[in-house]
């Protein structure tokens, strides 16, 4: 399938065909060979609707290792609504990938409830990011040894004010992990902090 033809393993192309999907959409078709083939920062420019969570997705899940329970992959998003639905799609991707976790971090439920599901080991946590910074500050979550970083709807996430938070949640990364900035707009704070975060990222447009 031209899903195959991207590099997409077979517990990938497994979930896909469960999903119903036919062919790759265009932010897919160009992001994802590049993702799976290196270690890359990436900025990509597309609106919601545009299959953009699979496009970072996929090979999020494919180059995590679901056997470890380390915390490998972190997705920051604006709402607790993007937040659940991505988490949502994460799990129908990975639904194949044997002991993956993926943990859903957002605002207005139980702290605790959220750091329950944390301990029992989250490969990858999608998150917003008050609740994040709040949850790392209290050390309840390590993202020390992560190796992929979503900025999902990056535009979304300055206009909302959380330029310090994300800041202060990446400090706690690692230097060297991959970057990968989604946004539907490329306004002056969103390419700001691209040149903050990122290293001569490769480049999407749809
Ligand atoms: P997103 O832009 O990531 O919010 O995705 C929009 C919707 O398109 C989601 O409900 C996905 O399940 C769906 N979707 C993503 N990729 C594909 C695809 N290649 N074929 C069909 N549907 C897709």
């Amino acid at each position: 399938t031209a899903f195959k033809a991207l590099g997409l393993d077979d517990e990938l192309l497994q979930a896909i065909t469960d999903m119903g999907f036919e062919t790759p959409s265009e932010v897919q078709e160009q992001a994802i060979p590049i993702l799976l083939e290196k270690e890359t920062d990436l900025v990509a420019l597309a609106q919601t609707g545009t299959g953009k969570t699979a496009a970072f997705g996929f090979p999020m899940l494919q180059k995590i290792n679901s056997g470890s329970r380390t915390t490998q992959g972190l997705i920051l998003s604006p709402t607790r609504e993007l937040c659940m639905q991505i988490t949502n799609e994460m799990k129908a991707y990975g639904k194949h990938k044997k002991g993956l976790n993926v943990v859903a971090i957002y605002g207005g439920a139980s702290i605790t409830d959220q750091a329950r599901n944390i301990k029992k080991g989250a490969q990858i946590i999608v998150a917003t990011p008050g609740r994040m910074k709040d949850m790392i500050s209290r050390n309840m979550i390590d993202i020390s040894k992560i190796e992929y970083c979503v900025l999902d709807e990056a535009d979304e996430m300055l206009n909302m004010g959380f330029y310090e938070d994300i800041t202060e949640i990446l400090s706690h990364s690692p230097k060297d992990k991959s970057t990968w900035l989604f946004s539907a707009t490329m306004p002056r704070e969103v390419a700001s902090i691209a040149k903050k975060f990122m290293h001569d990222p490769a480049e999407v447009t749809v």
